[in-house]
């Protein structure tokens, strides 16, 4: 759960670690609701609720009153499901080795001797002899999340050890992020002792940050990563990604190939940067009445709709003696439609044999990418002549 009130989040930590003026700077943008923070709230309140039944905490009736009012859609419904299980898989495992071992969800952790005012939710807190696993629950899809030097689960993880390493003898600890819409589950296990070191490089970072007299900003991956707030108008994030002009918008022929990866390395940023600072401007010049010269706010393109629900515009035009084959269109609902409708298993037994995955279209990503890399065209026809020679 996203911890919301200390100035130092931890959710906010890779950043304020790498650029400790990121605080000050980002108190002057306002925060911007997001429309999926209650849609991952909604989550994360059902699969404690399921875990809490599952453990015989709640009975049904304590159950249906807790989720009673959370809006749960299908998907939502399988996700926290699969979040049950993978917590209560590793609650039991816990328990084989440790029969007292305990499993506290929503835990409250304070983290505060490292961070001023520090504190956080642990989704699932599972602490067993010598053992402490830290399980985030990730209801987000737009950015796959590691939990490897995870600053947020190591923050969260210090919490825990402090509270509870004089009963248990924790010497281990693992952080593990669970990210059903993305398939995604990432785990880091280090030393208690490695974890305590690194508490004490991010006690001096957080020192740094909360202090107002330092105002140095220093712009890196963490800036987009971290979506720090003062993006629009950080002069630091500006001259990273003007970083590029060296190049002088020479014709990519007469770049050499470094040149050209990095310019591939830092289109992506770019072009979400100069998004932000148009969205920015958008925001100011709209709402605040801020003037940017030879700029203007105007009413944006609309297409035409039907001021009237479709059923009574098609009703209007039967009357009128036109068929429906004239005006309706009837097709097949798309795919994740009548998997919703069917249940994954059903969709898998009916449609299975008749679901296929055209290749995509050759695309050119960072290294780092999960998906192996393809042929290009040339290479696949001379692996094609190799075979049948
Ligand atoms: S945009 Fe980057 S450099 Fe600027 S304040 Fe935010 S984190 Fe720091």
């Amino acid at each position: 759960m996203p911890d919301i009130h200390a100035r130092l989040s931890a959710s906010g930590a890779k950043k304020w670690i790498n650029c400790p003026g990121s605080i000050q700077l980002e108190e002057n943008f306002e925060d911007k609701p997001s429309e999926f923070a209650q849609e991952g709230t909604n989550a994360h309140a059902l699969g404690e609720a399921k875990i809490r039944l599952a453990t015989k905490e709640y009975n049904r009736t304590k159950y249906h009153n807790a989720i009673r009012n959370i809006d749960i859609t299908e998907d939502m419904e399988d996700y926290a499901e699969g979040y049950k299980n993978f917590v209560i898989e590793r609650y039991n495992s816990a328990l084989r080795k440790t029969p007292d071992a305990i499993l506290m969800l929503e835990q409250r952790l304070d983290f505060s001797n490292y961070v001023p005012d520090g504190f956080g939710t642990g989704d699932a807190v599972i602490i067993a002899n010598g053992k402490l696993e830290i399980i985030d629950l990730k209801y987000g899809k737009g950015v796959e999340v590691s939990a490897v030097e995870n600053p947020q689960l190591r923050l969260y993880a210090l919490g825990a050890y402090e509270a509870f390493d004089m009963l248990y003898g924790i010497e281990k600890v693992t952080m593990t992020i669970y990210q059903p819409r993305l398939d995604n589950i990432s785990s880091e296990s280090i030393t208690a002792a490695k974890l305590l070191e690194w508490g004490e490089t991010v006690k001096k970072a957080a020192q740094l940050a909360n202090d107002d007299s330092v105002t140095d900003c220093i712009a890196g991956s963490h800036c987009d990563t971290g979506f720090c707030k003062a993006r629009p108008a950080c002069r630091a994030y500006t001259a990273e990604k003007q970083r590029l002009a060296v190049y002088d918008f020479k014709a990519p022929a007469l770049l050499t190939t470094e040149e050209i990866a990095d310019v591939l390395d830092q289109s992506a940023a770019i072009k979400k940067w100069a998004e932000l600072v148009s969205d920015y401007a958008l925001d100011q010049a709209y709402k605040h009445g801020v003037q940017y010269p030879g700029f203007k706010v105007v009413e944006g393109r609309s297409n035409r709709k039907y001021s009237k629900p479709d059923t009574e515009v098609a009703k209007i035009l039967t009357d009128k003696g036109y068929s429906e084959d004239d005006i309706m269109v009837s097709k097949i609902k798309g795919i994740t439609d009548i998997e919703k409708l069917l249940g994954k298993k059903t969709f898998s037994d009916i449609l299975g044999p008749y679901i296929m995955k055209p290749p995509g279209k050759p695309t050119l990503v960072h290294s780092e990418d999960k998906r192996p890399a393809i042929s290009s065209a040339e290479q696949a026809q001379e692996d094609f002549k190799n075979d049948i020679n």
